[in-house]
Parts: C-alpha cells; sequence; structure tokens
C-alpha cells in the first residue's frame, strides 16, 4: 500500500500538458495561456473623459472663483462613442459623457456637479465655472492599461474572468490554450439505478458518476459519462476499452476492492498496466491507478465519499497539470479541532469538515456530519479535509490539524 504522495507522483508521472489549441475567448475560462499576448493597439485607445462634465482648458479657469466666475461657451456635446472633431480653443468647453474622447485643445474635465451653466447647458449654452480645475483632472489617457506591443497576458498564466476582459481589450476574439482534458467517468455497480428510475429492490441511485463528473467539470475538463455498468468484467472491459479511446482521462468508481464482484483491477491489467490497487488513506484505500493505451485511468471506491476524495487527492491535481497549471495542490490550513475525536486510525484519515474562525479568530475544523464513506453530506456541507495522521490515537478539543481547502483553488495564498 503507497501512501497518497507516491500515488500522486505516479499518476503526475503519467501525465504531461496537453496540445495547445485556439479556442474562442468566451470559451476560455480557466485555461492556461499557451503565448504570451501583446495588444494590437494602446488600452484605452484614446484619451477620454472620466466624468460626466465638461471638458476644458485649464488655463482658462485658474483665476476662477465665487466672485468673479468664468464663462465658457459649449460648442459641442458628445456622449461615449463620439468624437469632436475641432480643436478646442481658449473661451470654449464641450459637454462631454464619461468614456466619450476627449477633443484636442483640452486638458481638464470639470464634473456636471461642479457647474452651472445657462438653459440647458449644452451646445450655444454658457457653461459657468466658479473654481479653478486642476490641469488632466477627470481624464483618462489613452494607453494606460498598455501601450500597442506591450505585453498584456503571459504564458503560463490562468484566464479568469477579469483576463478574459483584458485580452478582448487587447483585440482576441481567439486565444491560444492548452486543451481541456476530456474525462471519461463510468459507474460500476448492478445495484445503480438513474436519478429519476422507479427503484427497484436492493437498487440505488448512483450519485458518484454525477459527483465525478462534476468534479471534472470543476477540474475545467470536459466529460463524457458513459453511464452505468453493471458487475461483469466483459462489459466493464468493453466500457473501458471505449473511454480510453475517446477520452485523455478515464476514472470509474466502484468494484474496486477485494469484493466477489469487484472486477475493475483485473479488467484494467488485462487492457493495460496496474501501477497501484491500494493506497494508505481513508476514504479510498482500494483505488486502482492504470495506464491504458496510454491514457491514465483510475479506478475509484465506490463509497461517494471515498470516490470523491480519491478523485480530489490523486486526479485532480492530473487534470490540472494536463492543462499546463504549475500549482497542482490546494493550499492547507493549521487549525484547531473543534471536537474531541476518540480514536484515528492505521490510515491517514480526511475527514470531511469545515473550517471557519471562532470568536476570538482562531481557525476551529470540525466534521461537517457523519464521516461514513457512504455519505456525501459532509462533503456538501464542509469546506475542508481534514487531515488525521495514521495511526495517531484520540485526539482532544483543540488539538492541532492541517486541513486541505476544498473551496480555495490551487496556488491561492490563503
Ligand atoms: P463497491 O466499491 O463497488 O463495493 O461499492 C461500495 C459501496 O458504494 C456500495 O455500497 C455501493 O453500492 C456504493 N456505490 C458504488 N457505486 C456507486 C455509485 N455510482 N453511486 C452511489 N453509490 C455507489
Ligand atoms: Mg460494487
Amino acid at each position: 500500500m503507497i501512501s497518497v504522495e507516491e500515488a500522486r507522483e505516479l499518476i503526475l508521472s503519467k501525465v504531461s500538458g496537453l496540445d495547445c489549441q485556439e479556442v474562442p475567448l468566451v470559451e476560455s475560462l480557466g485555461c492556461v495561456l499557451a503565448e504570451d499576448v501583446t495588444t494590437d493597439g494602446d488600452i484605452s485607445p484614446f484619451d477620454n473623459s472620466g466624468m460626466d462634465g465638461f471638458a476644458l482648458l485649464s488655463s482658462d479657469v485658474e483665476d476662477a472663483s465665487e466672485q468673479s466666475p468664468v464663462r465658457l461657451r459649449i460648442m459641442a456635446h458628445i456622449g461615449a462613442g463620439y468624437t469632436y472633431d475641432d480643436t478646442v480653443t481658449s473661451g470654449q468647453a464641450v459637454r462631454i459623457m464619461t468614456g466619450a474622447a476627449t477633443p484636442s485643445g483640452i486638458d481638464a474635465v470639470e464634473k456636471i456637479e461642479n457647474v452651472t451653466f445657462t438653459g440647458e447647458g449644452t451646445v450655444g449654452d454658457e457653461l459657468i465655472i466658479s473654481k479653478p480645475v486642476k490641469q488632466a483632472q477627470n481624464v483618462r489617457f489613452s494607453g494606460e492599461e498598455a501601450k500597442a506591443g506591450e505585453v498584456v497576458m503571459r504564458a503560463g498564466q490562468t484566464i479568469l474572468p477579469a483576463g478574459m476582459g483584458l485580452l478582448s481589450s487587447a483585440g482576441r476574439g481567439t486565444v491560444k490554450v492548452y486543451r481541456r482534458p476530456h474525462v471519461g467517468v463510468i459507474a460500476l455497480g448492478s445495484e445503480l439505478m438513474d436519478p429519476t428510475d422507479r427503484l427497484l429492490p436492493g437498487k440505488l441511485r448512483d450519485s458518484n458518476s454525477y459527483a465525478l463528473a462534476g468534479q471534472a467539470l470543476a477540474a475545467g475538463c470536459t466529460v463524457t459519462r458513459y453511464g452505468r455498468v453493471d458487475d461483469d468484467p466483459e462489459l466493464i472491459s468493453a466500457a473501458l476499452a471505449k473511454a480510453v479511446d475517446e477520452c485523455d482521462f478515464v476514472v470509474t468508481s466502484g468494484g474496486a476492492s477485494a469484493g466477489d464482484y469487484d472486477f475493475i483491477t483485473q479488467v484494467a491489467g488485462d487492457l493495460g498496466e496496474v501501477l497501484f490497487k491500494y493506497v494508505n488513506m481513508r476514504p479510498g484505500k482500494s483505488q486502482t491507478f492504470a495506464v491504458i493505451d496510454g491514457t491514465p485511468f483510475v479506478g475509484l471506491a465506490g463509497n461517494p465519499s471515498a470516490a470523491a476524495v480519491g478523485f480530489e487527492m490523486l486526479v485532480r491535481p492530473a487534470l490540472l497539470k494536463m492543462q499546463g497549471h504549475a500549482a497542482l495542490l490546494r493550499p492547507t490550513q493549521k487549525a484547531i479541532l473543534g471536537q474531541g475525536l476518540r480514536r484515528g486510525n492505521s490510515r491517514r484519515q480526511y475527514l470531511r469538515g469545515t473550517i471557519a474562525r471562532d470568536g476570538q479568530g482562531r481557525l476551529v475544523a470540525t466534521p461537517a456530519g457523519k464521516q461514513s464513506s457512504a455519505l456525501l453530506g459532509a462533503l456538501v456541507h464542509g469546506n475542508c479535509l481534514i487531515i488525521i495522521p495514521a495511526n495517531s490515537g484520540a485526539l482532544d478539543e483543540g488539538a492541532p490539524v492541517e486541513c486541505i481547502r476544498l473551496d480555495v483553488g490551487e496556488g491561492v495564498f490563503i
């Protein structure tokens, strides 16, 4: 039985970054850039107003006061998307809205709340300014974000929502990214039925293929659910052979331990090379890792939280590596136990827990519900895995523990 770290390293050693592809910008969220992106023009492309107000020459109003206000003739009225193509000269002003290009000649914008005017304050009316306006006030200059030809994002950076916006500003409708792995998910078990099937005696709903598909999607992958397969070696073999042929990574759940109807290790061995079948962790001892025709395959345990924790600890890092991510591990946090634990286990345990600050600002980790590996509730309601070392004895409330934050992305500083 190998350690979680050894198992993870072994899987990671068998995967590498997938090929790169050009994808529509709108589909790039979460992907790793495979190119440095330069902007084809200044961002923003022109000097523009930062306020709704009046563009003017600051030198015209440097002596303006309540006692002797300065009057300027309003030459134009421009909204965002429009321009005033004449040069504004001394004694003139232009009514301008936020984002509209500032006309040549002006060097400041005074916001509308600070001025008065004759009439409606539009073309032909007079603007009345009763205090000076600083040079450059409320003017946003072209290229403030980046100059034409400048790199706005680098290869290796993950594209987040703001990045999608910046790439768009740089003129990109598509970007070159590492391809998302296509993950195949198969649920093994003759007892399984679909969620909307009328349950027959002895059967239960397949939750794993949905939870695992969700985990693959959350890891940035695309997914095919191959549905349920009965505990029959030939059916399992056929389904697995098809999935490894069509996918970049395949996971199954169930049939992974030593029961009479557990066939996945044997089938994986017939189709490819099995590299481990037990990992020193709880939940999730029985996990088969094989490489089949070059495709990595993990046969996760059947119990729902065991399958989910196994995916989180062993499969997710590999899927991130395949997408070119450098950070592969979730951040961990030290906390104190919110309740005593009766005894440890000979295997390392990952309790499904909640980590939060108490009234004194201390981080406290507490099991988030029943810890049976058959149950998902504690994962649903919690936000971390509380690591209990192998062979630990009873732990008192307040004992120090380390937690893996499931609600925080890899590489995030907490
Ligand atoms: P196994 O590893 O096949 O012995 O399954 C262990 C436990 O997990 C059994 O109680 C199964 O019924 C249950 N189980 C296996 N696969 C699933 C699944 N896809 N959804 C829900 N429970 C499952
Ligand atoms: Mg089974």
